[in-house]
């Protein structure tokens, strides 16, 4: 197995579908749990990990483990690093699975300490659900899985952290913190902001009306599944990529008033052509 104990701190929807597939896919032989409230409990009553604990027993459950992963919002993430450093063994590797990169990678710069390696992790992959209960083993299966270096990253924790994700099914993309936050911004966070804001502009039409709701298809719910997702994790992400997400809505924001203009002018078979050309290449790589 590639590491002996491991610990992760936030057993959500990322932290719970990580722990179930690294078991899964025997990456640990030990597999430590730590949460805020009594999830952790529940995490090991159904075996998801092999013990838990409460936040405040960090100190004596982590100075001797050789992977921590930290799954709880990019704030706290941020936060935990500094804590935690002084107190790991040496050898020791942390990594994260936030949503942004730029943020806590430099935290990790400036916490760093010799012989305790941290390397920026983040699964393409969850849904609008929290709790490990909508979790899954398989979450990870064929998606891309940001690895990020820090300062004081050496290779064979890169070559290490890989062979992790690759083992537990998603496939290793590296790439600095700030090329990650801009395209996470475009892929992610965009579509995340136009999913709220097109259930509200829907919404707000429906409660003049209700067979706006009552009429809905497919599309109409698909487009907007994620804006069921949760602020409590979205509010970090947005305060930590302000400027890509403002870009990206300005973009966007650009190229619907240019849609609007060909609507009324009844000339937009070129921008469905242009889409159609698009996806299909998103489609087959
Ligand atoms: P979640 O709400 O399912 O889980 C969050 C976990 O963090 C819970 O265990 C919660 O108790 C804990 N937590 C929250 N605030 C805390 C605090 N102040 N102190 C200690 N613990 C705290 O959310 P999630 O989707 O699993 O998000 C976890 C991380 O994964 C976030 O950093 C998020 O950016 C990242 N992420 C989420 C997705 C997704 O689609 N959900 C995808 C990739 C990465």
């Amino acid at each position: 197995m590639l590491f002996k104990t491991t610990v992760i701190i936030g057993l959500g929807i990322i932290g719970g579908s990580l722990a179930g597939a690294l078991k899964k896919f025997g990456v640990s032989e030990r597999l430590i749990g730590i949460t805020r409230s009594d999830a952790y409990k529940r995490a090991a009553n159904i075996g998801l990990i092999d013990i838990g604990y409460p936040l405040d027993n960090l100190g004596s459950v982590l100075k001797d483990v050789d992977l921590i992963i930290l799954a709880v919002p990019i704030r706290k993430i941020c936060a935990f690093i500094p804590e935690i450093i002084p107190i790991v063994k040496q050898g020791c590797i942390i990594t994260d699975v936030g949503s942004t990169k730029h943020a806590i990678i430099a935290v990790s710069n400036t916490f760093s300490r010799e012989g305790v390696f941290f390397i920026g992790g983040h699964p393409m992959a969850g849904s609008e659900k929290t709790g490990f209960e909508a979790g899954s083993a398989e979450l990870f299966q064929n998606r891309p899985y940001a690895i990020v270096k820090g300062e004081n990253t050496p290779d064979e924790i890169v070559t290490k952290i890989s062979e992790m994700v690759t083992k537990i099914g998603a496939i290793p993309i590296q790439l600095d913190s700030k090329t990650h936050d801009r395209i996470v911004a475009g892929i992610s966070h965009l579509p995340q902001m136009l999913a709220i804001a097109l259930m509200n502009v829907i919404g707000k039409e429906n409660d003049q009306d209700k067979r706006f709701f009552q009429m809905s298809g497919p599309a109409f719910i698909e487009m907007t599944r994620i804006a069921g997702s949760s602020f409590s994790v979205w509010e970090d992400i947005i305060i930590s990529n302000r400027l890509n997400v403002s870009n990206m809505l300005q973009n966007l924001t650009a190229e619907l008033e240019r849609l609007q203009k060909s609507v009324e002018k009844l000339s937009t078979k070129k921008d469905f052509e242009q889409a159609n050309a698009y996806r299909k290449r998103l489609l087959n790589g």
